[in-house]
């Protein structure tokens, strides 16, 4: 049996160190916002080279959070991708404004920033590349956009924990920064979990008010806010993990690449363009022969999971709305991807035994 991911393993491995970092938090009794919320904050600020890292309960709250910050409101129209978890998107549609979906580049499966131009209209307000499977959007012509038409740049990092651009982290390189500690993200909790970076204090100050009833100072609330805090306990989680994380995004690259090497000649590999480093949340390829190898796979006690089947565009929630909408990149790529184990914890054998196993499938 090869999973997905093997989050039991990882917690073997880290066990006396997180136990102890849990029954100290417990010990401790405090539990909301308490200090590993403040210490996280601050090492995860340090980490991605951001001047601020506000925690909050999960990647869509944080997503939500950013951009009621941001100021968008209804009739406002922000610009992403179809390719993507349906969060990006109802978190846009939360703070009433209406997703703008541009088409996909098919190498990368990152917003084509050729495209994002014809899309801006006087209502477009932002912009929220994601850098999907934790490969780095092409950030230089989207940040060139965003300042020639005076739009906020939100990056989704849900899925890029660790990933950067010549050497800045996502999460740096937008006016905010929207992060997931789901349990099987690159760094992940467990529970639920998220956290919003910004570079100003305003941002930061009206982010923090927002996750917590609308308040600053204790039972005076200035505005509608949010109950939306990350435990104390997950953070003490995830300041263990943190310490770990760049030999976690080392060893997905290592099964990325193997992956890469067995692979080339029997689907099409994810593309690395040299500028940004890819952390490898999935490992997705494109093939015509998806439901074979599936199959096979499934056959073999390896599992395997379509990322994504349905663009957002085609999802039964817009689907009326943007009927009139063709995005054939975005369209053609859910039809044809499919996403292998990866985990910084899979053995090379492992990765050896999936990939013989499609081989195996395309000949038969
Ligand atoms: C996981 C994910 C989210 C949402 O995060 P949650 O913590 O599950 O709410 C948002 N965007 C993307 C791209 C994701 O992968």
């Amino acid at each position: 049996m090869i999973p997905m991911v093997d989050l039991k393993t990882q917690y073997h491995n880290l066990k006396s160190e997180i136990d102890l970092a849990v029954l100290s938090a417990i010990e401790s009794t405090q539990f909301i916002l308490g200090p590993n919320v403040t210490a996280f904050e601050q090492d995860t600020a340090q980490y991605l080279g951001t001047k601020h890292a506000i925690s909050c309960a999960s990647g869509t709250d944080a997503l939500h959070l950013a951009i009621l910050a941001a100021g968008i409101k209804p009739g406002d129209e922000v610009i992403t991708t179809p390719f993507t978890f349906i969060a990006t998107a109802e978190a846009i549609c939360y703070a009433g404004a209406t997703p703008v979906f541009v088409d996909i580049d098919p190498k990368t499966f990152n917003i084509d920033p050729a495209l994002i131009e014809a899309a801006i209209t006087p209502r477009t307000k932002a912009i929220i590349p994601v850098h999907l499977f934790g490969q780095p959007a092409d950030m230089t012509p989207i940040e060139a956009i965003c300042d020639k038409y005076k739009l906020l740049l939100i990056e989704d990092c849900a899925q890029s924990f660790g990933a950067a651009i010549g050497g800045s982290m996502t999460g740096s390189l937008g006016g905010l920064g929207c992060f997931s500690f789901f349990p099987s993200k690159n760094l992940g909790c467990y529970g639920d979990g998220g956290l919003i970076t910004c570079a100003t204090d305003e941002l930061a100050e009206q982010i923090k008010v927002l996750r917590n009833h609308g308040s600053r100072v204790r039972y005076h609330h200035s505005v509608i806010g949010f109950n939306s805090r990350l435990d104390d306990i997950q953070a003490a989680i995830l300041r263990v993990k943190l310490r770990h994380i760049d030999e976690f995004n080392s060893e997905r690259r290592r099964v990325a690449h193997l992956y890469s090497e067995l692979l080339r000649d029997s689907v099409t590999v994810p593309f690395e363009d040299g500028v940004g480093v890819h952390v490898y949340h999935q490992y997705t390829v494109l093939t015509d022969r998806r439901d074979v190898i599936m199959a096979k796979l499934s056959e073999k006690q390896i599992s395997s999971a379509v990322y994504y089947p349905i663009p957002l565009h085609r999802q039964d929630v817009f689907a009326a709305a943007y009927a009139g909408v063709h995005l054939p990149v975005a369209e053609d790529v859910a039809s044809r991807c499919m996403s292998l184990p990866v985990y910084p914890e899979m053995p090379n054998e492992a990765v050896h035994r999936v990939a013989e196993t499609i081989k195996e499938a395309l000949l038969g």
